[in-house]
């Protein structure tokens, strides 16, 4: 614990935000002026006119209300992510390192308004570590997910074929290391690669080595395996062949694979490629039978991955994907088989709007969340640090939010895919509930937080107030006021407080 951090132990003070704007979808409220009342930490229903008097106020009025942010796929620990500050010291956004430390990654997302936050990848042999550096983030109630499906056990069981088994297995691994959720990071990737298999396009029916396996059986079992162990969030999905040109048609056989039981699409934006071969002019979208399947599908659901431009560090616990971006950038990196259960590749990367590969990958990610029907099922979301720091999710809800923005950034980037891009004839704006939902109310729903993500009675009280603002950047950029369990934790871009915060594990 550090100077001025207090363990969580929630404000016992009755406390009113007083005639706020209040965006809160999940109880169709839609810039609705009220009052929030909380008081040891949860949201209650108002008062007695008696207690009332008794209450601390705070002054709303002219402010827009919304619940604290989630961001339910970020990378801020583990031996990934220092392996990623090691690589990259010499990477910074202004004053704030591309990987921060710790103590910095639970400042910097509080003074975003962000209240909550889960790793997405951890090495179940790193399990350990990692809880600990989770313990040590401050200001934000945290989880990570578990690549239980890299373990050598987990594969033997799949493989043997027993359901039970394998559900035992995943439920007690996530149980026993504190984990929220199983991650699958490029089924049977990792014995692909421990193998020397390392080459680049791979199918969902190819053999995985040493086991009588496929990945897609892996999916299927491991999806079936996570439902029947009752874990909160269903399986977190990064198929097979990220990053490469033409695999839309694996994520669409994955999206068929998974259909019928929930599941979490990751990062769908490096999954989402036309083209093929070396012709780099045939690189382009494959968004549109993506979204088309998606949209009739209500099971799954999805969080985008988006790039944007700039510097910063791309870290995936799939070395395949990494090794492949190595190659076609020259970019040093690093990779570690960790504990021989898992992989994991680093490096430094540079997203540039000239670049024809990197101004599709924007555009495809923008295309994603404007062509999706349900923003209930989507997710706001840069992979941080890999397709950009989650300092820049401000600028990714301007361009959604605000269509000349996007037509002006659009008209900076590689003249082909400004032609070629759907993007271009797009016109939706998402209103500042559609925001909302995808920066809280959904992330919360999807990954198993009742009482985030909305502002109802019950509801911990975790509650961002903005200055409204016709930049949208701006707006989201600096909260005038963050409460975190109902105390206040950043003002005005400032940490006024640190807390603990809470550990979400599934055996909590
Ligand atoms: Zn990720």
């Amino acid at each position: 614990m550090r100077p001025g951090e207090s363990t969580f132990a929630a404000d016992a003070t009755l406390t009113c935000i007083e005639g706020a704007r209040i965006h809160d979808p999940a109880h169709g409220r839609d810039g609705v002026v009220g009052d929030i009342w909380f008081e040891g930490g949860r949201i209650i229903e108002p008062p007695s006119a008696e207690r009332r008097a008794a209450a601390s106020i705070i002054a709303g009025r002219g402010l827009v209300a919304m619940p604290g942010g989630v961001d339910l796929h970020s990378h801020v620990v583990g031996p990934k992510v220092a392996a990623g500050r090691r690589i990259s010291p010499h990477l910074a956004r202004g004053p704030v390192a591309a990987v921060p430390t710790i103590a910095a990654t639970g400042d910097l997302y509080a003074s975003l308004g962000y209240t909550t936050v889960f790793d997405a990848a951890i090495a179940t042999t790193s399990a350990g570590i990692a809880r600990m550096e989770l313990d040590d983030l401050p200001n934000l109630d945290k989880g990570m997910y578990l690549l239980a499906a890299d373990d050598h056990d987990v594969l033997a069981s799949i493989a043997s074929g027993s359901e039970a088994e394998t559900a035992r297995l995943v439920g007690d691994i996530v149980r026993a290391g504190a984990g929220w959720a199983v991650k699958i990071a490029n089924p049977g990737g990792a014995v692909f690669w421990k193998q020397g298999l390392r080459g680049d396009h791979r199918d969902l029916d190819d053999a995985v080595p040493g086991f009588d396996l496929t990945p897609r059986r892996i999916l299927e079992r491991t999806q079936r395996a996570v439902a029947a162990a009752g874990l909160p969030h269903c399986l977190h999905v990064h198929t097979v062949n990220l990053g490469l040109p033409g695999n839309w048609r694996t994520t669409l056989e994955t999206m068929k694979t998974l259909d019928g039981l929930r599941a979490h699409l990751a990062h769908v934006q490096f999954h989402s490629y036309s083209g093929g071969g070396l012709d780099a002019e045939a690189f382009g979208s494959g968004v549109t039978p993506l979204v088309e399947y998606f949209d009739a599908h209500p099971s799954l659901t999805l969080d985008v991955g988006q790039v944007l431009f700039g510097d910063t560090v791309a870290m995936t616990g799939d070395s395949t994907a990494a090794e492949h971006l190595a190659h076609a950038t020259g970019v040093p990196w690093m990779s570690h088989d960790l504990h021989l259960e898992g992989g994991c590749g680093v490096m430094p990367i540079r997203y540039r709007e000239k670049s024809l590969v990197h101004a599709w990958q924007w555009a495809i990610g923008l295309e994603w969340f404007l062509s999706v029907a349900d923003p209930w099922r989507l997710v706001l979301s840069t992979d941080h640090p890999n397709g950009a720091h989650f300092l820049a999710y401000p600028l990714l809800m301007r361009l959604l939010g605000d269509e000349s923005f996007r037509r002006e950034a659009l008209s900076r980037i590689h003249p082909a895919v400004r032609r070629k891009s759907p993007l271009a004839g797009i016109s939706r704006q998402y209103t500042l509930n559609e925001l909302c939902i995808v920066t809280r109310a959904a992330p919360a729903r999807i990954a198993g937080l009742p009482q985030k993500g909305h502002l109802g009675p019950g509801a911990d009280a975790d509650i961002t107030l903005y200055r409204p603002d016709p930049d949208l950047s701006r707006m989201f950029a600096m909260p005038a006021k963050v409460f975190k369990g109902g105390v206040l934790v950043a003002e005005d871009g400032h940490v006024r407080r640190r807390v603990a915060g809470r550990l979400l594990a599934a055996s909590s």
